[in-house]
């Protein structure tokens, strides 16, 4: 199985507080790094774990409070002094792009590598970027200025050969391809073998969702179908949930809720708000009605489309 995994760079809403650093999250698959949000911090937060900032192949911004893009300048900045020559690929609301190059204008800053901006779409969902190993949508969350979350997802893999067999019934090489997309083997004795006793079957892809900052509005969950892990915020306890409304965020009861309605295999929440130095509480509540809750616990890996969410394959804090 290849990797796919998340790492938790931030976990605090907005305000950075006890040791808790605001959203950034570096998604790993199978070698290939994305970075989601960037609050401030987040490079040095890549830094301390280990992360070659030019490693980071595209950067995904949700929506442009501070506590979720701040780090974006410092990021780009460090890229561009290291000597990336790499092209990045930058996905955000409309405004993010203007941000920066006022930024750069005014520190006459002409960045070297190829830095290209795309603005997401709040009308729907919006396919971002396709490749070989995965897909990335984006789509409109509720927040109280434009906001989006993002979903990737594994691409299907063709099958396997199973070697055995193919040796043992000496399918020629032309064929290997052939029985990979199923068309069956016919033997020079005239004896058919469908392909699909001469291969093994790829795993089953896997997709995790991200989403922060929202308020439960439900008009999101569409794009929520099928996830092996949701990550969504859960600001604030429910006896808070008012206040939550106001602000357009969600409680831990909702984020247990909103998982077990979509049919999330795991759920993890973060972006915990300041008033809580303690996290257990949050993770009793979402826990009360979605029983496969973790905490978003910096430094720490999360597998997507694991058994193993409650001891994180690796942690490097
Ligand atoms: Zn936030
Ligand atoms: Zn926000």
């Amino acid at each position: 199985m290849t990797r796919f995994e998340v790492l938790i760079l931030g976990s605090s809403s907005a305000t950075p507080m006890y040791g808790r650093h605001p959203t950034a999250q570096l998604v790993n698959i199978d070698e290939q790094l994305h970075l989601i949000d960037c609050g401030e911090g987040t490079q040095m937060r890549l830094t301390r774990f280990g992360i070659k900032l030019n490693k980071i192949k595209t950067v995904f911004i949700s929506h442009l409070h501070g506590d979720h893009y701040l780090g974006l300048m410092g990021l780009l900045s460090s890229m561009h002094l290291m000597g990336r020559k790499k092209e990045l690929n930058v996905y955000g609301p409309p405004g993010l792009r203007e941000i920066m190059e006022l930024q750069f204008y005014h520190s006459q800053t002409a960045i070297r590598y190829p830095l290209h901006f795309h603005t997401t779409s709040m009308e729907g969902e919006q396919l971002l970027m396709e490749n070989e190993r995965l897909t990335v949508h984006s789509f409109p969350l509720d927040h109280r200025i434009p906001c989006t979350g993002f979903r990737l997802a594994e691409k299907q893999k063709l099958p396997r050969l199973n070697a055995e067999e193919v040796a043992r019934l000496g399918v020629p090489k032309s064929f290997y391809k052939m029985l990979k997309a199923g068309y069956d083997y016919m033997a020079p004795d005239g004896s058919v073998h469908a392909w699909q006793s001469l291969t093994v079957p790829a795993p089953v892809p896997r997709t995790y969702a991200f989403c922060s900052d929202t308020v439960d509005s439900g008009n999101y969950l569409e794009s929520l179908a099928g996830l092996d892990l949701l990550y969504h915020e859960a600001t604030f306890l429910d006896d808070m949930r008012e206040r939550a409304i106001e602000t357009f965020h969600t409680t831990a009861l909702q984020a247990g809720q909103i998982a077990g309605r979509v049919g999330a295999k795991k759920l993890l929440i973060g972006h915990y708000s300041a008033r809580y130095r303690d996290l257990a509480p949050l993770l009793h509540e979402a826990r009360s009605v979605f029983p496969a809750t973790e905490l978003a616990i910096e430094g720490q890996w999360y597998p997507v489309g694991s058994d193993t969410i409650d001891k994180p394959s690796k942690s490097e804090d």
